[in-house]
């Protein structure tokens, strides 16, 4: 594993998240000019976000797609026309494609808080409750 940088261990994800300002965001984009282990975590951050806010373009834009109305009905009639078809197997793939398009942008975003997750987390154990006092720590330096 890549060594950590603890400037950025402690003021990155805060950095990134808009919640550091003034003297110290410009301490932060300082440090960023010459830290690649800083540049490459915000990259990462950059990159999960896209593709977090891709993602749910794409779940909404799934969701905008099914009538709620119609569904029961277009279910039924699929459900007669299975009935009175000698062949009954093509029907659901329409039906099935759109699941598993749901399905993977879920699993892809489930992938991406664990990619997230462990980036936050690069030691183990300790560091939940050290990440903790360091983005608290973040927010009292704001101040200052
Ligand atoms: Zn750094």
């Amino acid at each position: 594993m890549k060594k950590k940088c603890p400037f950025g261990q402690r003021y990155l994800l805060a950095y990134f998240l808009g919640e550091i300002s003034g003297e110290m965001a410009t301490r932060v984009e300082d440090h960023l000019r010459t830290c690649s282990s800083c540049q490459q975590d915000l990259a990462i951050f950059h990159a999960i976000q896209d593709t977090s806010q891709k993602m749910r373009r794409e779940i909404e834009t799934e969701l905008e797609k099914v009538d709620w109305n119609e569904l029961p009905m277009a279910i039924e009639r699929k459900i007669q026309e299975t009935v009175s078809r000698p062949k009954p197997i093509g029907w659901s793939w329409p039906l099935f494609l759109r699941w598993s398009t749901v399905a993977s942008v879920i699993i892809g975003l489930i992938l991406g808080l664990m990619a997230y997750h462990y980036l936050l987390r690069p030691k183990g154990e300790a560091t939940r409750s050290e990440l903790m006092y360091q983005v608290s720590g973040a927010f009292l330096e704001r101040g200052r």
